[in-house]
């Protein structure tokens, strides 16, 4: 598992590293990777004075700027498929890549657009040659984004939308590339 974890890493860090000039101004940072945590024991690392929870991964915004999951959430998710770990990272990432963006081209639903930013980042890096996805992968991404998702439709900030939400936005991004994560009317240029 770690391999793949690291192979995720690498390669939507490599995509940020080549494309990030081709959409947004300013020089592109990687956020840093704290990596796991044991939420049966973690006290660390804390984001704003908080403990991680328990079955979570989650993107402490900046100044703190760090990824970090929980262990045994990657565990049970890679033991239905490896690619789980490839949509929790990429989608973690999607929120750093947030973070360094102009407000304007934020998506108000910000976990559905860290969703179409995991899409485009896959697919940009398996373009790229960084990633490798295999026969089935897809229909492990599903999935995993399944199993990720609310019971119910987004309606706030801090929701994550259903299932056919996170996926309709992962297929947008994964299709569309980044351009189609973006708010329509302040897509540079406009
Ligand atoms: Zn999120």
């Amino acid at each position: 598992m770690q391999q793949d974890i690291d192979a995720a890493v690498q390669g939507v860090d490599a995509y940020w590293q080549t494309h990030w000039s081709e959409f947004f101004t300013g020089t592109y940072s990687s956020p840093t990777v704290y990596g796991e945590y044991d939420s049966a024991s973690a006290v660390d690392p804390q984001c704003r004075g908080k403990p991680p929870l328990a079955n979570n991964a989650f993107y402490c915004w900046l100044p703190e700027d760090f990824i970090a999951w929980d262990i045994h959430l990657m565990e049970n998710g890679y033991a239905a498929g490896d690619v789980y770990v490839y949509f929790i990272i990429a989608h973690e990432w999607g929120h750093a890549v947030q973070a360094r963006l102009d407000v304007r081209l934020r998506d108000i639903a910000l976990e559905l657009q860290a969703d179409c930013i995991a899409g485009a980042e896959l697919n940009g890096a398996a373009q790229d040659g960084t990633i490798l996805f295999e026969e089935g992968d897809a229909d492990e991404l599903g999935q995993a984004i399944k199993s990720t998702a609310d019971a119910f439709p987004w309606n706030k900030a801090t929701d994550h939308g259903d299932v056919n939400q996170r996926i309709s936005y992962f297929n947008r991004g994964w299709q569309g590339g980044i351009s189609a994560c973006l708010p329509q009317s302040s897509v540079r240029g406009n």
